[in-house]
């Protein structure tokens, strides 16, 4: 039994205007994690204290199968432009509402009005500023009439018996779907990663965060290890990596390295003692 997924198990999260994020099933727990990492040398799991130490291990050496022994399922309600990054993500498990097979409901996104904002100058894919609050209302109040003109053509076009998979063919990418979305723990926080990230779109960020919550609870030690390792992580590129080796040495920072133990990994780790 997962206590934390148990608790989170049918709790609706809202998310956006109109959307959600429910968890449904889970398999596994941190021990699971544990347990199957020590399959490869034939030993059970310890105490609190040894599962997480060799799930910092695992994280921190990117030996990612055993985390791959763990499941979530959620129900996602969201804009279709969102699923449409979403089932980028190939790992994950879907099925989706039929368009064609049932008559889709007239729910659709209108985002609030800080969100509309400028083209960003500097991620050719986000927003920067905000546009003027007139600018803003126009847009808001375009939004809501096109997606209503849109909902009424369906539902003249199924008064006037045309089928559902072509009725359906010119609502907007504003409109709500649902989807059962299955992953195992490595890909979901893989995920995660990516789809909170600064540079991700804000709207399946809130998904994202939505996600990562029902994580966090429902794996503590295997999060802590992930926010650690992965996610508060960052990467040094070759270059950077010997132009930080070159300073260090250079003797300038022998003092302090000296006196920090965090210091004196980074710099074990620049000059690939370890
Ligand atoms: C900010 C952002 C902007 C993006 N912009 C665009 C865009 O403009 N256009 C666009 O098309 N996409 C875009 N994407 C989608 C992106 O290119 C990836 O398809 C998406 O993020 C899924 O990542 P992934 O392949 O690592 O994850 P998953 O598909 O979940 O796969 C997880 C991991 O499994 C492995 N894997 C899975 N399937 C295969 C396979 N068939 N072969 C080999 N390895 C596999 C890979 O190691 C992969 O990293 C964007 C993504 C982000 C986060």
């Amino acid at each position: 039994v997962n206590p934390g997924a148990e608790r989170r198990i049918d709790d609706v999260i809202p998310v956006l205007d109109q959307g959600f994020v429910v968890l449904r099933d889970y398999l596994g727990n941190d021990e699971s994690v544990v347990s199957a990492a020590r399959v490869s040398y034939d030993r059970g799991v310890g105490d609190e204290e040894d599962t997480r130490r060799l799930i910092n291990f695992l994280m921190r050496e990117r030996h990612t199968s055993p985390f791959e022994q763990c499941v979530l399922t959620f129900d996602i309600k969201a804009p279709i432009f969102v699923f449409r990054e979403l089932v980028r993500h190939r790992t994950l498990r879907l099925n989706e509402i039929s368009g064609r097979y049932a008559e889709l409901a007239e729910e659709y996104y209108v985002p609030t009005l800080d969100r509309v904002r400028v083209q960003s100058k500097t991620n050719k894919q986000g927003s920067g500023e905000p546009v003027s609050p007139e600018a803003a209302e126009m847009f808001l109040d375009r939004t809501r009439d096109i997606s209503s003109q849109a909902f009424d053509g369906y539902h003249h076009s199924l008064n006037q018996e045309v089928a559902r998979e072509l009725a359906r063919i010119t609502l907007p990418l504003n409109t709500y779907s649902r989807m059962r979305v299955q992953c195992d723990l490595h890909n979901l926080l893989h995920f995660t990663k990516l789809r909170t990230a600064q540079g991700a779109q804000w709207e399946i960020r809130q998904f994202a965060h939505a996600i990562s919550s029902i994580i966090r609870e429902s794996f503590p030690m295997t999060w802590d290890a992930f926010e650690e390792h992965v996610l508060e992580a960052v990467t040094l590129s070759k270059t950077e990596r010997e132009t930080l080796n070159t300073y260090l040495s250079s003797g300038t920072l022998t003092g302090i390295v000296k006196v920090d133990p965090v210091l004196q990994r980074i710099a074990n780790k620049v000059r690939k003692t370890t």
